[in-house]
């Protein structure tokens, strides 16, 4: 289907053009209004079905720049997915100038990283280990998240990450959306999915 059946904004819209995109992926297609709806979603999805404009689209489209708050959480399993992610949400923001988004993780100055913070982010794509560093310096504060993704939860799972995930899930609100990517569903996943999701829809491409 079109990007345009999909109620996104102008400036959302704009920026998929430009970004070559011709039709929403299957898992953009199912995903994209249910998270809009601000329902709790379990996307089964391999790297390459578009999983990561599936969540990011969504987000872009929830995020009010007018506060300058981290308001969505996004975890990933490495640096490079961290970086990846982050670079494809700047290209779906282009016209939604006032969007801050950081990428977060191990190996960069811990100190640019809480500069950056300060100045006001609304995003975050973090490594577990470097915001659980940045929870307890009281660097990175999460009472203002609407929105909490796990992508690639299963290699998270695979890189020894649930006790960090489920710490950091601690800490943030009750009443947020919480959407969770994974390639397969390995039992500790699905566990995590009946502790943290709110009556999650299941959709698998
Ligand atoms: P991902 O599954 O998120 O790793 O995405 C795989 C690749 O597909 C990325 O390089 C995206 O830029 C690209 N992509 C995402 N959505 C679309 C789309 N609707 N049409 C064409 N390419 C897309």
């Amino acid at each position: 289907i079109k990007f345009e059946e999909l109620n996104l904004s102008k400036e959302i819209l704009k920026a998929i053009e430009e970004l070559g995109y011709e039709e929403a992926t299957p898992i953009q297609a199912k995903t994209i209004p249910i998270i809009l709806q601000g329902k709790d979603i379990i996307g089964q999805a391999q790297t390459g079905t578009g999983k990561t404009a599936a969540f990011g689209i969504p987000t872009l489209e929830r995020i009010d720049p007018s506060k300058k708050t981290i308001q969505a959480l996004i975890l990933c399993p490495t640096r490079e997915l961290a970086i990846q992610v982050s670079e494809e949400l700047k290209k779906l923001s282009k016209y939604k100038k006032a969007i801050g988004i950081l990428p977060i993780y191990g190996g960069q100055s811990i100190e640019r990283q809480i500069q950056s913070l300060k100045k006001g982010v609304n995003i975050i794509i973090g490594t577990p280990g470097r915001c659980i560093d940045h929870i307890e310096r009281g660097t990175l504060k999460l009472e203002d998240i609407k929105l909490f993704i796990l992508d690639e939860a299963d290699e998270m799972l695979n890189m020894g990450f649930i006790e960090d995930i489920e710490f950091i899930l601690d800490k943030t609100p009750k009443d947020k959306q919480t959407l969770l990517f994974s390639a397969t569903m390995p039992d500790p996943i699905l566990k995590l999915t009946k502790k943290y999701l709110k009556n999650p829809e299941h959709i698998k491409v």
